[in-house]
Parts: C-alpha cells; structure tokens; sequence
C-alpha cells in the first residue's frame, strides 16, 4: 500500500516510470500481478519488472528462507523482525538508480515508512540520505535523488493521502505469506488493518476469515 500511494504521487507530479523487483520472496507472484494492475491503472507505461537472485540465496528473512517462519502476533517495533531482509532496499534502489540514469530521470521515489512500521533499519532518514551521497559520487552527473515522501508519515496517514489521491488499494498486496487472500496475522497484514481502521476506512483487499 505504501508503494502504490507513493506511485500515485509519483504520477501527480512527474512523468514517471516504475520499477519491480522480485526476489524470492513468498509471495512474488502475487506482488508482481500486483505491481502490473497498479501501474495499469495510474496509466504508467513504462515499466522495468527485473529479478533479484542474490537475496533468495543469501536468505536470512522469513520473506526469503522457507525454514524460518513468518511471524504472527508479536509485538511489532520492540526488535528488529526476522522478516527483515538484509539490506533490501539498496539493491532495490541501485537497480532504480541505474535505469534513472539511462531515462535521465532525477528522481527516485521509494515509499519506505520509518514510525508505525516495523523497525526496519533501511527504512530510516539517515539510510537515504546516505544513498543520495553515494548517488552524487557514483553516477555520471550526480543528479539523481532518492526521495521518501512517505518517510515521516503515520500508516492511517497514508490511507488518507492514498483516498485523497485515488490510489488503487483494491490492487495492492502487503501479506507477507498469503497470495490469494491475505493472512491478517502478520506485521505487514496487522499493521495495514489498523492503518485503515484508524482512518475510518474500508481495506478493499480479500482477508482469510
Ligand atoms: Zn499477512
């Protein structure tokens, strides 16, 4: 959900392209339909749907390791989750960064959350500042910039913004183990439901009973 939001303001605001990156995780088919539906209905056309092997092999998360359970019912934000996949977001970014550079784009919008979430180290302001230095050293005209806009923003926050701005909720997917209906039972599922309920709104997206 917080992808998609984020694509929304991405399209209000610039001609934008859209990047996927599948890597192994437990539910990549479902993310990749729904990064296609998404971008269907926000009317982005360019796309890039890329592979990630290395993230799978390393394992270490409950997201890329079949022998580790997805966790339910924990308190979230005491500790770093087991669904913490190393180092995530920067593989992600160095593939968006480089085709950035190929399209000549100067932006780069990623819709990490840093409070309400689930404590993930490379969703915290420093990490992209970080990656924006080592953009200016690392690419030939030292243009492009990452930007978080929903970085600081509370998750009912984001269902508002996404209402506000016609995001297609219906088409996204968050759980981190179901593929056709979602579990509602871990971080990821638990934390979109209070998002919604806390903005007095309905999640359109099928949940197991
Ligand atoms: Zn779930």
């Amino acid at each position: 959900m917080d992808s998609c939001v984020c694509a929304a303001l991405a399209v209000r605001d610039h001609d934008a392209a859209a990047v996927h990156v599948s890597y192994g995780q437990r539910t990549e088919e479902r993310e990749r339909k729904s990064f296609l539906a998404v971008c269907e209905r926000l009317g982005i056309e360019n796309r890039l749907v890329t592979r990630n092997d290395a993230l799978r092999a390393i394992g270490g998360s409950a997201l890329t390791d079949p022998n580790i359970a997805v966790p339910e019912g924990h308190t979230i934000g005491q500790e770093i989750p087991v669904t913490y996949v190393p180092f995530r977001n920067a593989h992600f970014l160095a593939v968006a960064v480089s085709w950035a550079e190929v399209l000549g784009a100067e932006k780069v919008y990623i819709g990490a959350v840093e409070q309400d979430s689930s404590g993930y180290p490379d969703c915290r302001p420093s990490y992209y500042a970080a990656f924006n230095a080592l953009i200016r050293q690392g690419t030939k005209e030292g243009n492009i910039e990452v930007v978080a806009p929903l970085i600081a923003m509370k998750k009912a926050q984001i269902v508002r913004l996404g209402l506000e701005l016609n995001a297609p909720f219906d088409l996204t997917w968050s759980c981190y183990q179901g593929e056709t209906r979602a579990c509602g039972k871990c971080d990821s599922c638990r934390l979109r439901l209070r998002a919604f309920e806390e903005a007095g709104a309905k999640d359109p997206i099928p949940y197991a009973a």
